[in-house]
């Protein structure tokens, strides 16, 4: 076994040119050379490649690696062959290949000289191929951005959904599947659907310490932006927009006071799209507004701020966005700005979605809602989300947001949450928090008829407060770990062993939520409208306007959309 490592190491240094191993990269390598699955969930940056690019190369036969991505692809299999010697180790093979060069791909796999074989899915199902790669060795097979299985991962691709078939159909080797989404219900689906749930699980930590989140109430939120970008003069930053119409009106806003902005969205020509991202790179310009177009694959390591002026669909979004930020390590403010209203919006837009996709995204932005509203440490919620457990106090970043750094007051509501679990004990633990609280207020759905809990004597016990009261006492029971969500139904609370001692009264715990928080900005908008009017407004909004139906002007008079 020593003399195995001793060996690895040397194969790093041999053709990667690094002295150490990164995390766990050698204990997956080395299970992975003897014959073990493995499923491995790194962030991103963290040096997944490696883990099925150094076994490969030492490999007998060749490797399969599954990715999403031709231009992806394209890229690894460069890198890869300029590391070794003898040219040609990797290969693309898909259909933009011609006849001759399919040929030559699989001349090279069967003269055993193609050690990594890159493959998109749709392509491993062709018959050609798959009757070829059944006659000739494979290594193992590695699926890298694993998460395109998964319906609940940011990037679903059906194309996945059949790996493991043909996998089977091919060889039976071990599989490395491999991801940056670790939220705990991907993670079951990957290793579901792959047929793996036995295989080893590498997992490293997802925090990120040198990063500070902040929710703000989206109120004059132009204005605070303006005033957040000028505080950081002259750094670089992402502000990110739902809509492409907003990316371009506030990218002409901040040019108009003064900020050197501009836009970046998949509606841009692409010559301009590229020349945008390239001028961010090469600090010709300091802040892009953007959709979530911008990023993928994005390696600016200064990037100081990322800035949502629309909050994100899901909190696995949100995490992949602002971890743009602080690349190098340093400073890194992750700023959101909050409004209800844009939660509601969304939630009607997924209304006209198909049953299942509708679920999933009702699911994702509830923990979103909790993410903006809670009290206790972001870090720790964020964490708590990809199945890992954060210490609030001690651990790595404890300071850094804002709820920590400035902690809200905070009330006792153990005897609420006493009475909550006893609704949920005395159900059966079979109810998910929306017909929880329909019971809870006293109001009637399809489920609460279909399972007669009008007839409970819990019913309506909690009408007093708003069901928002009673939304964040059982989504912060669950991130406190007095309830859980179930995986499998994602969204039956069960108790906990923690909540079971607050049950049956032998628990010494408080639980503790935020008082006053009020997240309906009807009021407080209206409020800051009126000062602003009053005042001029301070931003130059009306040049703004100037320009705005200037454009539009132009747009009509050459008859083009503005
Ligand atoms: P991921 O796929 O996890 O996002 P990559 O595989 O693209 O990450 O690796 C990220 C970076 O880390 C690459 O530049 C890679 O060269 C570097 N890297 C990987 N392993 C090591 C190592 N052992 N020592 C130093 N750098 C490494
Ligand atoms: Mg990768």
């Amino acid at each position: 076994m020593s003399a195995k490592k001793a060996n690895l190491s040397g194969e790093l240094k041999k053709y990667f040119g690094f002295s150490t191993f990164k995390g766990q990269q050698e204990q997956i390598i080395d299970n992975l050379l003897n014959g073990k699955d493995i499923f491995v969930l790194m962030p991103t940056g963290g040096g997944k490649s490696l883990c099925y690019q150094l076994p490969a190369l030492i490999s007998e036969g060749t490797a399969i690696v599954v990715s999403p991505l031709i231009a992806l692809m394209k890229n690894q299999v460069d890198a890869v062959n300029g590391l070794s010697s003898d040219d040609g180790v990797a290969h693309v093979l898909n259909s933009s290949l011609n006849k001759t060069q399919t040929k030559q791909v699989f001349d090279d796999i069967k003269s055993g000289k193609t050690k990594l074989l890159y493959v998109a899915p749709e392509s491993l199902i062709k018959d050609d191929y798959l009757d070829f790669l059944k006659e000739v060795k494979i290594s193992f097979f590695a699926i890298d951005e694993a998460h395109c299985i998964s319906e609940w991962g940011h990037d679903f691709r059906p194309e996945y959904r059949n790996l493991k078939q043909i996998i089977d159909k091919i060889a039976n080797v071990p599989v490395i599947a491999l991801t940056a989404t670790a939220t705990p219900k991907v993670q079951d689906d990957i290793q579901k659907t792959l047929g793996m749930t036995n295989a080893l699980v590498f997992k490293e930590s997802f925090n990120r310490p040198n990063l500070y989140y902040e929710v703000c109430p989206k109120i004059n939120v132009d204005k605070e932006i303006v005033k957040f970008i000028n505080q950081h003069k002259g750094k670089s930053g992402i502000v990110y927009c739902l809509s492409r119409r907003k990316v371009e009106e506030f990218a002409q806003l901040l040019q108009v006071n003064g900020i050197n902005a501009l836009p970046y969205h998949a509606g841009l020509d692409q010559k301009v799209r590229v020349a945008n991202q390239d001028k961010f790179l090469m600090e010709e310009v300091d802040v892009i507004v953007a959709t979530i177009a911008f990023g993928m694959g994005i390696d600016k390591p200064d990037v100081r701020f990322v800035i949502h002026y629309d909050f994100p669909k899901s909190l696995e979004s949100y995490y992949q966005e602002t971890g743009r930020a602080g690349r190098d390590g340093g400073e890194g403010h992750c700023l959101a700005f909050y409004d209800p209203k844009d939660i509601e919006k969304l939630e009607k837009f997924l209304a006209q979605k198909p049953v299942s996709e509708r679920e999933i995204g009702l699911q994702l932005l509830n923990e979103v809602v909790g993410y903006a509203e809670t009290s206790m440490s972001r870090r720790q919620y964020i964490l708590y989300y990809f199945g890992e457990s954060f210490d609030p106090v001690n651990g790595d970043g404890a300071k850094m947001c804002d709820n920590s750094s400035n902690p809200p007051k905070l009330k006792d509501a153990t005897a609420d949450l006493k009475k909550a679990l006893e609704l949920i004990s005395d159900t059966g633990e079979k109810f998910k928090s929306k017909d929880l609280i329909s019971v809870i207020v006293g109001k009637e759905n399809a489920v609460t008829k279909s399972y007669k809990l009008e007839q409970s004597s819990h019913f309506g016990f909690g009408k007093d407060e708003k069901d928002n009261y009673w939304k964040t006492i059982l989504r912060q029971a669950t991130v406190q770990n007095f309830l859980q969500k179930d995986i499998e139904t994602y969204g039956v609370l069960k108790i906990t062993e923690k909540g079971k001692s607050v049950l049956n009264g032998k628990s010494k715990d408080i639980f503790l939520i935020a008082e006053d928080r009020e997240f309906d900005l009807t009021q407080a908008k209206a409020e800051s409208d009126q000062v602003q009017q009053q005042a001029g407004g301070g931003l130059d909004q009306n040049l703004f306007n100037l320009l705005k139906e200037l454009r539009k002007k132009v747009a009509k008079k050459h008859g083009i959309p503005p």
